[in-house]
């Protein structure tokens, strides 16, 4: 899907405004493919959501500690260190442990969604991302934070949110 054609499926799916999320909930993504990340936070911030990004992990630790979002979206593949590393630094850490992480990435196995989940991932989002799952996914860690290892066994008992794919409209990985 070209760029034009994401960012017109973005103007599709947004919420009238009366919709939007009131609470302004802040959304950290962490990605380092640059178009990647423009359209996330485009993507985001069309849904009412305050965002902000950064293409390095080791400035993901440090904007999770300064600014407190409510979730983070989390590359595996970084430029300096791995995305289940910023991961495991993030929750041993008192002041970051309760706030959800979802990793998005290409790297989608069994292997590495093991990886992800022993790193603390407390969700795992395959690329290419589909648009509704992935809002969906995002709002569902939204309602039930801080996060706590039974939240969310009971949020991906519910609703099969470890896989989160969905055939309508991909995103670039
Ligand atoms: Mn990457």
């Amino acid at each position: 899907m070209s760029t034009s054609q994401y960012l017109n499926a973005v103007e599709r799916s947004k919420a009238p405004a009366n919709q939007q999320n009131a609470r302004r909930d802040r959304i950290l993504i962490v990605e380092d493919n640059p178009v990647s990340l423009t359209l996330l936070k485009q993507l985001l911030k069309a849904h009412g959501y305050e965002v902000l990004g950064t293409p390095e992990g080791l400035q993901a630790l440090d904007l999770a500690r300064e600014e407190q979002p409510d979730l983070i979206l989390m590359d595996i593949r970084l430029p300096d260190i791995s995305g289940l590393e910023v991961t495991r630094l993030l929750k041993r850490d008192d002041s970051t442990k309760t706030i959800p992480i979802i990793a998005v990435t290409a790297l989608a196995s069994p292997d590495y969604e093991r990886r992800g989940l022993e790193s603390g991932c407390d969700a795992y989002i395959p690329k290419p991302i589909t648009l509704g799952n992935f809002l969906r996914t995002i709002e569902a860690f939204l309602k039930i934070r801080p996060v706590t290892p039974t939240s969310f066994a009971s949020l991906t008992s519910r609703d099969g949110l470890m896989h989160s794919t969905l055939a309508s409209a991909s995103a670039p990985a």
